[in-house]
C-alpha cells in the first residue's frame, strides 16, 4: 500500500477504535419499525477516491439503510430530467426545520424549502417518476447508483420499504399536502411508494462512498453529471445536507455531507475523495451521532475541508 494510503488506513483504524469505546452512542431510528432492531454499537467508515481502491475500518461488510442519503441520487437523476425547472417545484434555501417538517410547507404553500427535506424529496422523486412508473424510476435510480459505485449487486431491502408504507403517516401527511397544492403530479401513494423504495437501498459503507465519487469530479471519477452540476449538489448538501443540524456539521466537518436515518453520512471532499461512515446511533437532528464525531475527526487529521484545514492539534 503507498505511504499516503498507509497513513489514511492508521487514521480510519485510530476512528474506528475511538467510536467503538464511545459509550454515548445516540439513539437508533424507531418510527421505521424496521430499523428500530438495529444494534447500535456497529459503526464503519471508507474512503473512495477516483482509480484507488476504497481505504475502509470497522463493520466493513455490513449493509445498512441509505435512507434519506437516497435523495441525493434522485436529485441528480431529477436535475437530469428537468434541468433547472426542478426550481420551480422545489427551493434550495436550508429549511432550519426538522426533515419531516410540516411548518414551513404550509406557510409556504406546498413549495418545499429544498430537496433534501422530506417534503422537497417527495417532489423530486415525482419529477422523475412523472410519464413514468415506479418500477422504471426505482430502475433508473439503481443503475444510476449501480453505474456510480461500479457495483451491480446494490439493491432495494422491500421489507424496510413495506415497514414505512405501513407507518409512514407523516410523509403521507406531506404528499396530500403538496398534492392539495399541485406540486405532485402523480398519485401521492405511487409517489410515496417510490420514495419509501429509493429510502430502503441497501449498502456496505464501501459501496456507498464508491457511489459519491460521481459528486467527486476531477480526473478517475465516473462522469454522470456535469461539473456544473456536482458544484450545485454538492452546495446543497452542505446548506440542507443535514436538516437543521447543516449549520453544525459545516461548523465542525466543512464538507458538503448528506445524512440519512439508517445513521450513514455520505461527505464529499471535492477533487478528492467520496466519504461514506454508518453508525445507527442518532443526534437530535436525527444525524449519525458517532458518524458525525467521525466525520469531524477525520477531516481535523486530513485537512479535508472546503474552509480550510482546522489547525487545532487536538480533538477538542
Ligand atoms: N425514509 C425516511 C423518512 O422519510 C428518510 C428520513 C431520513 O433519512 O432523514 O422519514
Amino acid at each position: 500500500m503507498p505511504r499516503a494510503a498507509a497513513a489514511l488506513q492508521t487514521v480510519l483504524d485510530e476512528i474506528t477504535e475511538i467510536a467503538r469505546a464511545s459509550e454515548n452512542r445516540g439513539k437508533v431510528a424507531d418510527y421505521i419499525p424496521e430499523l428500530a432492531g438495529v444494534n447500535p454499537d456497529q459503526f464503519a467508515i471508507a474512503v473512495a477516491r477516483p482509480g484507488q481502491p476504497p481505504l475502509v475500518a470497522g463493520d466493513v461488510d455490513v449493509p445498512f439503510s441509505i435512507q434519506s442519503v437516497s435523495k441525493v441520487f434522485m436529485l441528480a437523476l431529477a436535475l437530469g430530467k428537468l434541468g433547472d425547472r426542478l426550481w420551480s417545484r422545489v427551493g434550495r434555501e436550508p429549511s432550519g426545520l426538522s426533515f419531516d417538517s410540516m411548518l414551513l410547507l404550509e406557510l409556504e404553500k406546498g413549495y418545499p424549502r429544498n430537496p433534501f427535506i422530506n417534503a422537497g424529496a417527495i417532489v423530486t422523486t415525482d419529477a422523475v417518476l412523472q410519464g413514468s412508473i415506479p418500477r422504471e424510476a426505482l430502475g433508473a435510480l439503481l443503475r444510476f447508483i449501480r453505474a456510480a459505485a461500479g457495483d451491480e449487486a446494490i439493491h432495494i431491502n422491500e421489507r424496510v420499504a413495506q415497514s414505512e408504507i405501513a407507518t409512514g403517516h407523516r410523509n403521507f401527511a406531506l404528499a396530500h399536502y403538496l398534492s392539495s397544492h399541485e406540486n405532485l403530479k402523480n398519485a401521492p401513494d405511487l409517489t410515496l411508494g417510490t420514495y419509501f423504495h429509493q429510502c430502503a437501498v441497501e449498502m456496505t459503507c464501501a459501496q456507498l462512498a464508491n457511489a459519491g465519487l460521481f459528486l467527486v469530479g476531477g480526473a478517475g471519477a465516473p462522469r454522470l453529471v456535469s461539473e456544473a452540476r456536482i458544484r450545485r449538489i454538492n452546495a446543497l448538501m452542505m446548506t440542507c445536507g443535514h436538516y437543521d443540524g447543516s449549520g453544525d456539521y459545516a461548523f465542525r466537518v466543512g464538507l458538503p455531507g448528506k445524512s440519512g436515518v439508517g445513521g450513514g453520512i455520505l461527505s464529499i471532499v471535492p477533487g478528492i475523495a467520496s466519504i461514506a461512515v454508518w453508525s445507527p446511533g442518532l443526534n437530535h437532528y436525527g444525524n449519525s451521532k458517532l458518524g458525525t464525531e467521525a466525520m469531524e475527526r477525520l477531516a481535523s487529521r486530513t485537512g479535508w475541508s472546503v474552509f480550510g484545514p482546522d489547525t487545532r492539534q487536538t480533538d477538542g
